[in-house]
């Protein structure tokens, strides 16, 4: 690609509203343009990195077995009515009305229209497992659309979805994706870790991980044991849902409340509906912006609960109750919306707690008020949310935990039957019995992953890609355009560097040097070849971006060394 002919050009300055580096840097080099808050435009530059990306994944989930797929961003809203999500997924979700006034919804996450999918298409054991993928768009209206292609309203997302008969199979699954997480993040030379995604959730079902690059900007606390080598997302200490006053622990004692005659799925219901804010506030968790309602069981018959939760009245889904008997001891039931499984599961495990010391295994009581870390230890309910630093480890008991940031670039998670269930994606297993499959979700962020990579990975001067992702391999200048044993020696390096397989950038511009080499480092090519003085002795000067190292190779030698 001759540079003279790119699209766009660099920019001396980044708009004063960039706040992270990866921004000022991808708008800089012109490898992206904003169109509205959140909302890019990936120029040819930026498009090439994303591409290199895709590839990487593509050619590792492939080889993991999983099989690529497009589904459609836009929506039935009545899908997501069936799941029980439409209501409960919020704001975030873009809703709109077709010419009929039928409603749908723009894709944040594919979990409906996949289960949908598979639930018309596979009706036998013998089909499964399969892991399905596709690269494609999303759409969330986050509250805070900020630092550029870190958290957009429209953004790439890789997503997968396995299907397998037994909890044995997503296991499986489950590692296989996560093994090959490891391998699409090394291979895009990303410093990451992978970390428990819930912090309150030890050794619980539902297992999920989230990918962490660690950058200072990251919006994720990890807090991590040297001892032990836990690290877990504190999800509590993220800023936006502390800004929005939600996940907020209450300030109120810890009390239990009389709940007399509540054994019921309808009786519950009504106690509910009839309770005062209060009790519904603390009886239903905030946890990620999503309401959950918590119920210790004790001798009640409780396993499917419909609350009104404060966004509006609606029912929300149905756990997995055996899959929360096995983790936590308590035969208990929950609702909330469906995926959440996680945070019930750290409310458990802390109303348990609470049950020892006020009762709230009672028949006919419940706690309220309960705050992990006030009212109990984090040690005692291996609850890492209210943790601080420097605090004892709540998984060993031993070390210390030290904290750094991190930007969640993937996440995978064994959802069971959340979707499945609800939905009704059943198959006949080998006895021709009717079974609910079992499924798992992993995400990759590949936009934002793009822009995890320039955090970690720029000078002063500019960015310095990976040379697995970079835009191009070569940058190739000629310093003046007016010598003719140049021009003549970097066109014919052009040519060969191009036929040998080289992705070649050449500064053919007439510009001063100065500006081609801040450029040149701006851009973050991996290697530079210099065209300059020493070309009528077939003398060129070869650059390391991410060292400054500097050789003087001659023409053959460059070819050579290029092959
Ligand atoms: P976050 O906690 O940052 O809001 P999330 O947990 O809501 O992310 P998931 O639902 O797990 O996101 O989606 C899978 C992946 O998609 C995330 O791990 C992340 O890499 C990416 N992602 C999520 N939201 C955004 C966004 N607004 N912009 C860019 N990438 C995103
Ligand atoms: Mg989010
Ligand atoms: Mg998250
Ligand atoms: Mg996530």
């Amino acid at each position: 690609m001759k540079q003279s002919k790119l699209f766009v050009n660099t920019l001396r300055e980044a708009p004063s509203d960039a706040e992270a580096v990866s921004h000022q840097l991808l708008l800089r080099g012109g490898f992206i343009r904003q169109l509205a808050a959140g909302v890019y435009s990936y120029l040819p530059l930026g498009w090439r990195v994303l591409r290199n990306i895709e590839r990487i994944i593509r050619e590792e989930l492939d080889r993991a077995g999983a099989q690529e797929l497009l589904m459609p961003a836009l929506q039935p809203a009545e899908l997501w009515k069936d799941s029980g999500r439409y209501d409960a997924y919020g704001p975030e979700l873009i809703r709109l009305r077709d010419r009929h006034d039928r409603e749908f919804a723009l894709g944040p996450t594919h979990e409906e229209v996949i289960t949908a999918l598979v639930k018309q298409e596979i009706g036998s054991y013998r089909k499964m497992p399969v892991t399905l993928y596709q690269i494609q768009t999303k759409f969330r209206d986050e509250r805070r659309p900020r630092f550029g292609l870190l958290r957009g309203r429209e953004f790439l997302m890789k997503d997968a979805y396995s299907f397998d008969t037994s909890w044995e199979g997503l296991d499986h699954s489950y590692r296989n994706m996560y093994e090959a997480y490891e391998r699409i993040f090394q291979r895009c030379g990303l410093n990451f870790r992978a970390v428990e995604a819930d912090a309150g959730a030890i050794g619980g079902e539902g297992e999920t991980h989230e990918f962490m690059a660690l950058a200072e900007v990251g919006e994720d606390t990890v807090a991590t044991c040297s001892n032990c080598g836990y690290a877990a997302n504190l999800e509590m200490a993220k800023s936006g849902e502390q800004a929005q006053g939600k996940n907020q622990p209450t300030t109120e004692p810890i009390q239990k409340i009389h709940t007399p005659n509540v054994r019921t799925i309808e009786q519950l219901s009504q106690f509910l509906e009839a309770a005062p804010q209060e009790i519904m506030k603390t009886l239903i968790y905030m946890a990620d912006d999503q309401p959950v309602a918590v119920v210790i069981r004790g001798d009640h018959e409780v396993n499917e609960i419909k609350v009104k939760h404060y966004l509006g009245a609606e029912t929300l889904g149905l756990a997995d109750p055996e899959a929360i008997q096995k983790a936590v001891g308590v035969s208990a039931g929950f609702a909330g919306p469906i995926g959440m499984k996680i945070p019930v599961l750290v409310d458990f495990a802390v109303l348990q707690m609470a049950a020892g010391v006020c009762g709230a295994n009672e028949t006919d009581a419940h706690v309220i008020h309960v705050v992990p870390g006030r009212d109990f230890s984090i040690e005692q309910t291996g609850d890492f949310r209210n943790a601080e630093e420097g605090d004892r480890c709540p998984n060993c008991q031993e070390g210390e935990l030290t904290f750094y940031k991190g930007i969640e670039v993937g996440h995978v998670f064994k959802l069971g039957t959340k979707y499945s269930d609800p939905l009704g994606a059943r198959y006949l297993d080998s006895n021709g019995r009717e079974q609910t499959m079992i499924m798992g979700c992993y995400g990759i962020g590949v936009s934002r992953l793009l822009s995890a990579i320039v955090e970690q990975s720029h000078d002063d001067r500019g960015i310095i890609w990976p040379q697995a992702i970079a835009p191009y391999q070569v940058h190739l200048i000629v310093i003046s355009t007016k010598d003719e044993a140049q021009v003549t020696l970097a066109n014919e390096l052009y040519e060969t560097l191009q036929r040998q397989g080289m992705e070649v950038l050449f500064d053919d511009r007439d510009e001063r040097a100065g500006i081609k080499f801040n450029d040149s480092d701006l851009l973050g090519i991996p290697y530079r070849i210099v065209v300059g003085k020493e070309a009528s002795n077939g003398k060129v000067e070869f650059v390391e971006r991410k060292n400054n190292v500097k050789q003087t190779l001659s023409k053959e030698e460059l070819v050579a060394q290029s092959v």
